[in-house]
């Protein structure tokens, strides 16, 4: 039996291999009966073919009407003065939290049973990317500067953001990863508000801290000790791709980028331009991200359906795209999982 569609829901196709994983998704989704009601919007370079804007007003206010968006990957713009679309999304909505699941579900790789999830800083640290040049002798651009801000009320919210996670879905530990014994101040306000924040928890959530280049060898040593890690905007840039690395790579890769007015969900990759158009593409990455979506507004039931059916299909089932190691279409994976699933 289908559930009545009753969240109005925006979705953005995107661009490249976008349109062709997101049928993929809305197929598996409807099998399934979720509840979303699409509003149809468009962004990246289908943004500026039909109205040149990667970014367009009708698109900004369909998600403020929403507060929740399923995006396919945008292609960025080359030149033309676009601003970055990811920049103008997390800044319209305040998108302050970046969360990463980290789960194989591919059993025989290099890692088994992984399972953390991690928390970026979306909006501040180096990513304010206030930079410029500074003259040294006779070369204007002799040295090139950087400044990066944390203010303590983000880091707050951050990491409370985290807990409150790890409360809800009866995770054990929170990591805060920093580098406060070289970035004093910059990385030092994240780590003594993230101790505030975890006294308030205390008995209920564990908590450690690491320095992130500790971190990084750890979570390639031994990825099996982390529950959720949070933080700042640079490294979990970083580390949350490495984390991707353990389970697959970015064709299983899934993000939410969540604040206050609004939550956008996608896939980590990009817009794959070398296999666009091929019927190739692994959906997913875009499928998880959905899955993250159903989790959001509380149906779980549902997460918990097409999780099942994702792992089913492509270990007992074997059906594989090709990045993973198999040589099936991405219509062969669609078929195959609503199958599964119906
Ligand atoms: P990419 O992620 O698009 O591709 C990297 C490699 O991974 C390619 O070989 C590609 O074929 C493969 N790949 C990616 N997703 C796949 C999938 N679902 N199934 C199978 N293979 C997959 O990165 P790129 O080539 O650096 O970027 C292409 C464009 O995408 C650029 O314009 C970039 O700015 C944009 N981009 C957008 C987002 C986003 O919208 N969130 C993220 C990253 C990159």
């Amino acid at each position: 039996t289908k559930d009545s569609k009753t969240i109005p829901a925006t979705l953005i196709p995107g661009d490249g291999i976008g349109p062709e994983i997101m049928d993929s998704v809305v197929e598996i989704l409807d099998t399934v009966g979720a509840p979303f009601v699409w509003d149809k919007q468009l962004a990246g370079m289908a943004g500026v073919d039909a109205v040149n804007d990667p970014l367009p007003k009708q698109t900004i206010e369909s998600i403020r009407r929403t507060s929740l968006a399923l995006k396919g990957p945008l292609t960025t713009p080359v030149g033309g003065g676009f601003k970055s679309i990811n920049v103008t999304m997390r800044q319209e909505f305040g998108l302050f939290a970046n969360m990463r699941p980290t789960k194989t579900i591919i059993p025989g790789g290099r890692y088994e049973d992984i399972d953390f999830v991690m928390f970026r800083e979306n909006l501040e640290g180096y990513y304010a990317a206030m930079e410029h040049y500074v003259p040294v002798g006779d070369d204007p651009k002799g040295i090139a500067l950087s400044t990066g801000y944390n203010s303590r009320a983000e880091c707050r919210r951050i990491v409370k953001f985290a807990f409150d996670y790890a409360v809800a879905n009866n995770r054990k530990t929170v990591t805060l990863v920093h580098k406060a014994n070289i970035l004093k101040l910059l990385t030092g306000i994240f780590l003594e508000e993230g101790r505030k924040v975890a006294e308030e928890y205390k008995g209920r959530v564990e908590f450690n801290d690491r320095i992130v280049d500790a971190c990084a060898m750890q979570l390639v040593t031994n990825p099996w000790q982390f529950d959720v890690i949070v933080t700042t905007n640079l490294f979990g840039d970083i580390l949350s791709d490495l984390a991707s690395g353990l389970v697959g790579g970015l064709g299983m890769a899934p993000g939410a980028n969540i604040g206050e007015k609004a939550a956008v969900f996608e896939a980590v990759h990009g817009s794959a331009p070398d296999i666009a158009g091929k019927g190739l593409a692994n959906p997913l990455a875009l499928l998880m991200a959905a899955v993250m979506m159903l989790q959001h507004v509380g149906r779980q039931d549902l997460a918990d359906r097409i999780n099942h059916g994702i792992k089913k299909t492509i270990t007992e089932g074997g059906i594989r795209t090709k990045d993973l190691g198999g040589n099936a279409t991405t219509k062969d994976l669609t078929a195959a999982l609503k199958q599964q699933l119906s």
